[in-house]
């Protein structure tokens, strides 16, 4: 009961955002679901898409350091989530502008990474490699600060296990 309370109803939503009855777990095609009692309505929980830059500049990898929670002060790639209205890339785009101020072309799929250990969301994270194309490197508002790191040095503390996948796959890639 417990995995199938996680897994269907991860925020704890209590009442049905069509009609405001409540909402309780059904087995659904033997898949534990919201449901509302009054209208039927099924409230589906799926993984949050995310999105994030591969930038490198001369052997070394563009960070983001967090401004916010969680993991305030942790490293990252550049990335965010993709609002409802945008496609990914466009997301991207905005995304690495509003962190580092940098214009990037999105260039070629990177790798995609399924996790959970974000604990606002489970995500899907999508990362591509970018090219710079403009803009002067400088923290934006959502970013304590911008930096590039040597991929055959030390790694500062990286905040998701999602990225830090992406950053070993590119180390390991760098040293071969
Ligand atoms: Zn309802």
């Amino acid at each position: 009961m417990v995995n199938q309370q996680a897994t269907a109803n991860p925020y704890n939503f209590l009442y049905c955002p069509r009609c405001g009855s409540a909402l309780r777990i059904s087995m659904l095609e033997n898949v534990p679901r919201l449901q509302c009692e009054g209208c039927l309505f099924v409230f589906y929980q799926n993984p949050v898409p995310a999105v994030g830059a591969v930038v490198l500049h001369d052997g070394q990898l563009l960070l983001v350091r967090r401004k916010y929670e969680p993991r305030v002060g942790y490293w990252s790639l550049p990335a965010g989530f993709v609002e409802y209205s945008e496609t990914v890339k466009e997301a991207l785009v905005r995304e690495v502008k509003e962190e580092t101020n940098l214009d990037i072309e999105v260039g070629e799929l990177f790798d995609v990474y399924s996790s959970s250990d974000d604990s606002r969301h489970s995500i899907v994270l999508i990362v591509y490699w970018a090219n710079v194309t403009g803009g002067e490197l400088k923290a934006g508002d959502d970013a304590l600060e911008v930096a590039h790191f040597p991929l055959d040095g030390p790694m500062p503390e990286i905040a998701f296990y999602s990225h830090v996948k992406a950053i070993s796959r590119l180390q390991r890639e760098f040293m071969a």
